[in-house]
């Protein structure tokens, strides 16, 4: 059996045929900026994959996107690609290849999928799994006993949005002191501008942490400090084993895994969390691609579309 996956993040949109042992049997990428139009971006990459592998051999579509989405419509609204508000894209997809079921989920949460089905749990299905994308933003999705969870609305896993400092930043959400305000590449790049570091993004943050310099070198531990605190929040409500990131500011790796390896170790206490792993992403660019795969392949389930919401409770009924 063979899916097409389709993985729209913030500068380009990337697609892949591929079968039910993960492997990849054709791909194309497109930079929307070069495309025209998200929507030329989208036929584009879905032509070239039918190109080499027939329409007639693809059984379904699995979709990860950069949010926010609307699941249960099928809409998105990424924040860089404002030519797509409110998008019904599982629509879109299903215009332009009819007749097959098509999945839509976040693009971290694909990147969970991805790694827990081809990636760094592998050797361990039935686990519990953290996936978390740093990059511009801060997201996350999950794997529990092995089944995607998306939650009642399709967000679950917005691990950027827990709060980690009671007198921070405003962030983007509304809220103060979530740790995108502290360990997103925008929000530490601000930081160490404000200290009198003066490059200009998360990367050349990156290389003058690997270099000593002292102020990008805090700016890595503390948004090391935002992710451990994060992490392990996460750890001790879901007894959880693993924890995997990926997205650019993740990529800066010692830089980073250093200093978060030794917060999380300052800070886990507890017997059953003490088991938790951490590590980089194992599928680098094809987690996301990969994830898609795997929620176009699922067997029809629950648990990969959001739970209908609940039922009101009766009036006077307890809770
Ligand atoms: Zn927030």
């Amino acid at each position: 059996m063979n899916v097409l996956a389709i993985d729209i993040g913030g500068t380009k949109i990337a697609a892949a045929a591929v079968n039910s042992d993960g492997r990849i049997l054709a791909r194309h990428e497109v930079l929307l900026a070069a495309a025209g139009s998200p929507d030329r971006a989208l036929t584009t990459i879905i032509e070239a994959i039918l190109a080499r592998v027939p329409a007639d051999e693809l059984q379904g579509v699995g979709i990860g996107s950069a949010g926010p989405l609307d699941v249960a419509r099928g809409a998105v609204s990424p924040i860089n690609i404002p030519a797509w508000r409110d998008h019904l894209l599982v629509d879109a997809v299903a215009a332009l290849l009819p007749d097959r079921p098509v999945r839509l989920a976040g693009d971290a949460q694909c990147m969970a999928l991805g790694e827990w089905w081809r990636g760094a749990a592998l050797d361990r299905r039935s686990e519990t799994l953290l996936g978390i994308v740093v990059s511009t933003g801060v997201g996350g999705g999950w794997v529990l006993d092995g089944v995607p969870y998306l939650g009642c609305t399709g967000n679950a896993g917005h691990i950027g949005h827990i709060a980690v400092d009671l007198d921070g930043d405003r962030c983007s959400c509304g809220s103060f002191g979530c740790v995108e305000t502290i360990a997103s590449g925008p929000s530490m790049t601000a930081w160490a501008r404000r200290r009198g570091w003066n490059g200009s993004d998360a990367r050349a943050l990156a290389l003058a942490a690997a270099e000593g310099h002292p102020i990008a070198v805090a700016a890595f531990g503390r948004a090391a400090d935002a992710l451990a605190t994060a992490i392990l929040t996460a750890a001790v409500l879901m007894d959880l084993d693993r924890v995997v990131i990926g997205g650019g500011v993740a990529a800066a790796g010692s830089v980073l895994f250093g200093p978060l390896g030794q917060a999380v170790a300052d800070r886990n206490c507890l017997p059953y969390t003490r088991r938790l792993r951490i590590g980089p992403t194992t599928l680098g660019r094809d987690a996301g691609l990969l994830g898609a795969a795997a929620l176009a392949l699922a067997p029809s389930s629950p648990a990969l579309v959001p739970h209908p919401p609940h039922p009101p409770h009766p009036q006077g009924a307890s809770l």
